[in-house]
């Protein structure tokens, strides 16, 4: 079938608006009619790494919201007219898979930040007959239509406000389940949330939901720190990270009882591990372009814990629903954060996100 996508041709070129040729679903994958489609940092990673890094062709995209149009002849759990989050792809059977879920996934990143399909095959051609690579994060949803990855799909009640909850699919979730899975916030504890970004602010929200005592909000933008504070967090601190680690210490009094680090800046992170209490726990995402994280040998005689996480930690079909529930009721109000773009202002999106004027661009379809 015929859609419209955004491909990036070029790692430093404009996205450019195309029609494209999109095969049938196989067995596994399931044909989705985009209704909102999130726009998140790893789309963005080809600005930064290594020109010879760049795929070729690609559509990116993976925090799309959609209705189900087809499913190939072994998907079981959604059919024709679902409503449908698409979040990250996972094997299923590999022993990552098994032990914890879908985030354990030993072929993580090969399934997610390659693009097309585990044996290569792309879903996606162009005009002139040549391949565009689909299926990133299993999905490639900055188009008007994807094939996705079955495992990819997650179902949401049909009373949800679909159009807004790709976002659910990475971002938010990235930085809820840090705070809820990952690190396990615990009823009037306190927090230091280093980055407000769409995945610090996320974990700010979701630290208000785990009911945590003190919420430290840290960032470099006022404005962004007066964000964290409407939705949660009881203080704010600015400055250089000698100062940061000063303040936050005082703040919660020795230090706090966890950390969540969405800067990616190695510097910050430290801080956030150093500002931890004795028996404190951090967890970190958005790892950024330094190599190294270097903290003091010594700060590790103690009961102190560092904590990886990946897409929140997340079982998606239990907790991308769940997301969305605490957000119907209001507890979660993840949607305000968005800005709504049509697709074909894609690169106006994509400046006014780099520039910080917007928090969590959403692609709306007709
Ligand atoms: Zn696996
Ligand atoms: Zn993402």
């Amino acid at each position: 079938m015929k859609i419209t996508a955004a491909v990036l041709r070029e790692p430093t070129g404009p996205f450019l608006l195309e029609e494209l040729e999109l095969e049938e679903p196989r067995d596994n994958e399931v044909l989705v009619r985009m209704v909102g489609a999130g726009l998140c940092h790893t789309d963005l990673l080809s600005r930064e790494w290594p020109p010879e890094t760049f795929p070729g062709p690609i559509v990116y995209g993976h925090e799309g919201s959609g209705i189900v149009e087809s499913v190939g002849s072994s998907v079981t759990h959604v059919s024709v007219g679902d409503h449908v989050v698409l979040s990250f792809d996972s094997c299923g059977v590999c022993a990552g898979c098994g032990a914890v879920g879908p985030h354990g996934c030993y072929d993580f990143l090969p399934l997610n930040l390659m693009p097309n399909r585990p044996d290569g095959t792309s879903a996606l051609t162009d005009a002139d007959g040549r391949p565009v690579g689909s299926h990133f994060f299993g999905q490639s949803t900055l188009a008007s239509h994807a094939v996705v990855s079955a495992r990819s799909a997650v179902k949401i009640d049909s009373s949800f406000a679909l159009e807004r909850l790709g976002p659910l699919g990475c971002g938010v979730q990235t930085g809820a389940g840090a705070i809820l899975n990952t690190l396990g916030v615990t009823p009037g504890a306190s927090v230091a949330i280093y980055g407000a970004g769409s995945l610090g602010l996320s974990a700010v929200m979701a630290a208000k939901v785990a009911g945590a005592g003190q919420v430290i909000a840290v960032d470099r933008h006022r404005s962004r720190l007066d964000l964290a504070a409407k939705y949660g967090a009881t203080d704010q601190v600015s400055g250089t990270p000698e100062e940061i680690l000063e303040a936050v210490i005082e703040l919660s009094g020795g230090g706090t009882d966890f950390s969540f680090d969405s800067t990616g800046v190695a510097a910050i992170t430290r801080v956030a591990f150093e500002a931890l209490n004795n028996t404190g726990t951090m967890s970190m995402a958005g790892v950024g372009s330094d190599d190294e994280l270097v903290f003091d040998y010594r700060s590790l005689i103690t009961p102190r814990t560092i904590k990886g996480v990946v897409e929140g930690n997340s079982n998606t079909a239990e907790f991308i629903p769940r997301l969305a529930q605490l957000n119907a009721d209001g507890q979660f109000p993840f949607d305000e954060l968005i800005t709504t773009y049509r697709l074909a202002d894609i690169n106006d999106a994509e400046r006014a996100s780099h520039d910080g004027d917007v928090i969590k661009p959403v692609f709306l379809f007709d």
